[in-house]
């Protein structure tokens, strides 16, 4: 499939690029990523995201390009949705606008069941969808500049762990060490993309302040409300790596934090080590993700949420301990 979708690629001449909203390194470098490769050989690129950008990814080069609005919906000969497999988590300008065009491909790297689009690659195995791209690059020959190489090892890292998930392999770091020979400049990535602010570091405090343990203290939870983050100039995304600061407790096989969001609901995300699979629970409630990392959006609040999943985490481990 990495060849086709290279051969996709390669036959369009406009293409539109998005992502999924509320986008992460690996969303953000595979847009941009994907945008600077095209680029590279002719062609003319949209690149959507519905945002809104962490301020830690606004060094990324092309990033001023992204735009929150759609072309006209008879201009691309191709859309990629990347590092999802589903419109509706790109947002509600994509979900809208992709199934009005004339050819779609998927690239993504979550576990599930593709049946949106035409040239579809959705494979698990990847530790992200810039690793993907970067296989794919250069596999087809094409030429990857220094800031194409910037964007994907972005996305790299991040969906790693800095390369220390189960997800990086020998290729992982193999096209690391290819991504720094053509450009990309890992201090000086790592002094942008791990930079932290005042905000993120007392919101952390306060969710750490408030964190416990149950399951036989083999799950580690934590909630944080809208008021909270609206107290102490937060935002969501100053979130983002807390859930597996938890997950490294000792001890501890699966972490949850409950994000309360703007417009109702909750946003949980799940992280586990060794053999928990967070991916098929949270498939199951909705959502979607990876064996060891994951994510939903319910409709109830966080305390209702927070019942329902240490009930179906204490069964699940129970089970199979
Ligand atoms: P997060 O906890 O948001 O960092 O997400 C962990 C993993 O689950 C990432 O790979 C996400 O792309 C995926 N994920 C998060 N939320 C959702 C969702 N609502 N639906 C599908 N996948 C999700
Ligand atoms: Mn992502
Ligand atoms: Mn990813």
């Amino acid at each position: 499939m990495m060849a086709r979708m290279a051969e996709e690629l390669g036959r369009a001449g406009k293409v539109l690029l998005a992502a999924h909203r509320d986008p992460d390194g690996d969303a953000l470098g595979a847009t941009l990523g994907l945008m600077h490769l095209l680029q590279a050989q002719g062609k003319e690129v949209f690149a959507h995201s519905a945002g809104p950008v962490p301020a830690e990814y606004e060094f990324m080069p092309g990033l001023d390009r992204l735009s929150p609005a759609m072309p006209a919906p008879d201009w691309p000969d191709l859309a990629v949705l990347l590092d999802c497999h589903d419109p509706e988590r790109a947002g509600a300008a994509a979900a809208d606008f992709l199934p009005r065009t004339r050819r779609i491909a998927v690239v993504d790297h979550h576990l599930g069941r593709a049946d949106f689009g035409q040239a579809v690659w959705v494979e698990p195995d990847y530790a992200a969808t810039c690793e993907m791209l970067g296989f794919m690059a250069g596999e087809a020959g094409w030429a990857i500049g220094p800031e194409a190489a910037t964007c994907l090892f972005v996305g790299v890292q991040t969906d790693t762990g800095r390369f220390s998930y189960s997800n990086a392999r020998p290729r992982t770091y193999r096209l690391g060490a290819e991504l720094v020979e053509l450009g990309a400049d890992p201090w000086a990535i790592s002094q942008q993309a791990y930079s932290s602010s005042l905000a993120r570091l007392k919101i952390m405090g306060r969710v750490f302040a408030g964190l416990k343990l149950v399951a036989g203290e083999r799950v580690a939870l934590a909630k944080v409300a809208q008021a909270d983050l609206a107290e102490l100039g937060a935002v969501s995304s100053d979130l983002d790596r807390v859930v597996e600061e938890l997950r490294a407790i000792r001890g501890v096989e699966v972490a949850l934090l409950i994000k309360e969001l703007k417009g109702g609901g909750v946003k949980v995300s799940l992280r586990s080590r060794g053999r928990v699979d967070v991916g098929s629970l949270a498939i199951g409630l909705g959502g979607g993700g990876h064996k060891n990392a994951a994510g939903v959006r319910l409709e109830s609040g966080m305390d209702e949420a927070e019942a329902r999943l240490a009930g179906l985490l204490a069964r699940g481990l129970g089970e199979k301990a």
